[in-house]
C-alpha cells in the first residue's frame, strides 16, 4: 500500500508552483505551470487540477492516494477559505476550495500566499522550532505572514499581517496599488526601493554609480550600498528604517519569538537584515528589541511547503 500524498500549490500571478509531498514534507518533486489569467483567470483551478492529475498517473497514483491539497492565493483569505478578491488573477470573491473539488473530489484547503511562505518556513525552513514567527516578503510587493503558536493567522477579513499597508510612510503623494497612499510596500518593495532611490539621486547633486544604471533595480541600489556609494547607502537606510518600523509595529501587537525576511531582495542577505535591524531596535518597545531578524530559507518554494502543511494540519480525523 502507497503512502498517501499531500499536493501543496502556490498560485501566483504568472506561475502556479506545484510540489508533490509525503506526509511528513519531504518534497518528492516540483514542477510548475503558467497562470492563465484570461477570462477572469477562470481556467486556473482546472488547470491545476488536471496537472495534478497527470503527476498523479505518471506515479501510478490515483485521486485515492491523495490526503489533501493544499493551496496559497495572492490575496486576502477568510478563515472559511473565502478570497476576497485577487486582483493579480482576475479573482472576485470565490470559494476556491469548494470550485477546486468540482475538479478534484479531494480535501482542499485555502490560504493566502505571504501566510502560507510563512508556514513552509516554519515547517521546513528558517523558523522550524519556533512557535511565532513573522515572515516579511520583500519582492514586487511587501508581503506578510504570521505563525502564532504554529498557525497562521488570517484574520476575521483575510487581511491579517498585510504588512505591506502599514500607513508609515510619511508625506507619500502617490497612490499604493490598495488606493491608499504611504503604504509601507510604496517604500520597501522592489519598485518602491527603486521609487526612493530616483528621488534621493533627484534631490542630490553629488555622484553615485546609480546615476549610470538604466533600468535601475533594488538589487543595483543593494550591490552599489554595499559597495560604499553613499546615495546607494543613504536608499538602503531609508528604505530600512520604514521596514525596521514596520517590524516594530507588529512587536508592538504580537511580540513574535522572530522575524523572516523573504522575498526577492532578501537576497542582499546579512547587511539588508542587519539593516533592518538596525532601525527595528531603534523603534521597537525595549523589551523586544532582542528579536532576531534572519533571512528565510525556502526562497520560492517556501509558499508550496506552507501549503501542503495547511492541508496535513486540517485533515479531519479519520480521512487519514
Ligand atoms: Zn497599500
Amino acid at each position: 500500500m502507497m503512502n498517501k500524498v499531500l499536493f501543496g500549490i502556490d498560485i501566483g500571478g504568472t506561475t502556479v508552483k506545484c510540489g508533490l509531498f509525503t506526509l511528513n514534507g519531504e518534497l518528492l518533486e516540483k514542477s510548475e505551470i503558467p497562470t492563465d489569467k484570461q477570462d477572469n483567470g477562470s481556467r486556473i483551478l482546472s488547470d491545476v487540477a488536471a496537472h495534478i492529475r497527470n503527476i498523479l498517473e505518471k506515479r501510478c497514483l490515483t485521486v485515492s492516494d491523495v490526503a489533501g491539497v493544499g493551496i496559497g492565493v495572492p490575496g486576502a483569505v477568510t478563515p472559511d477559505g473565502i478570497v476576497n478578491k485577487c486582483v493579480n488573477l482576475g479573482w472576485d470573491i470565490k470559494d476556491v476550495a469548494k470550485e477546486m473539488q468540482t475538479f478534484l473530489p479531494v480535501f482542499v484547503k485555502v490560504g493566502n500566499d505571504a501566510n502560507m511562505a510563512a508556514l513552509g518556513e516554519f515547517w521546513k525552513g528558517s523558523a522550524k522550532g519556533y512557535q511565532s514567527v513573522m515572515l516579511v516578503t520583500v519582492g514586487t510587493g511587501v508581503g506578510g505572514g504570521l505563525i502564532i503558536d504554529g498557525k497562521p493567522v488570517a484574520g476575521v477579513h483575510g487581511a491579517a499581517a498585510e504588512i505591506g499597508h502599514l500607513p508609515i510612510v510619511e508625506g507619500e503623494q502617490e497612490a499604493c496599488n490598495c488606493g491608499k497612499k504611504g503604504c509601507l510596500e510604496q517604500a520597501a518593495s522592489a519598485t518602491g526601493i527603486v521609487r526612493v532611490a530616483k528621488r534621493i539621486l533627484a534631490a542630490a547633486e553629488t555622484e553615485s554609480v546609480l546615476r549610470n544604471i538604466d533600468n535601475l533595480t533594488a538589487k543595483d541600489v543593494f550591490d552599489a550600498a554595499q559597495a560604499g556609494d553613499a546615495l546607494a547607502v543613504q536608499t538602503a537606510e531609508m528604505v530600512c528604517e520604514y521596514l525596521g518600523r514596520g517590524l516594530a509595529c507588529v512587536a508592538a501587537v504580537v511580540d513574535p519569538e522572530c522575524f523572516l525576511i523573504g522575498g526577492g531582495v532578501s537576497k542582499a542577505g546579512k547587511y539588508f537584515t542587519d539593516l533592518i535591524g538596525k532601525y527595528y531596535q531603534k523603534h521597537a518597545f525595549h523589551p523586544s528589541r532582542g528579536t532576531k531578524i534572519v533571512t528565510a530559507q525556502l526562497g520560492n518554494d517556501a509558499g508550496m511547503y506552507g501549503a501542503a502543511k495547511l492541508a496535513a494540519d486540517n485533515i479531519k480525523n479519520g480521512a487519514e
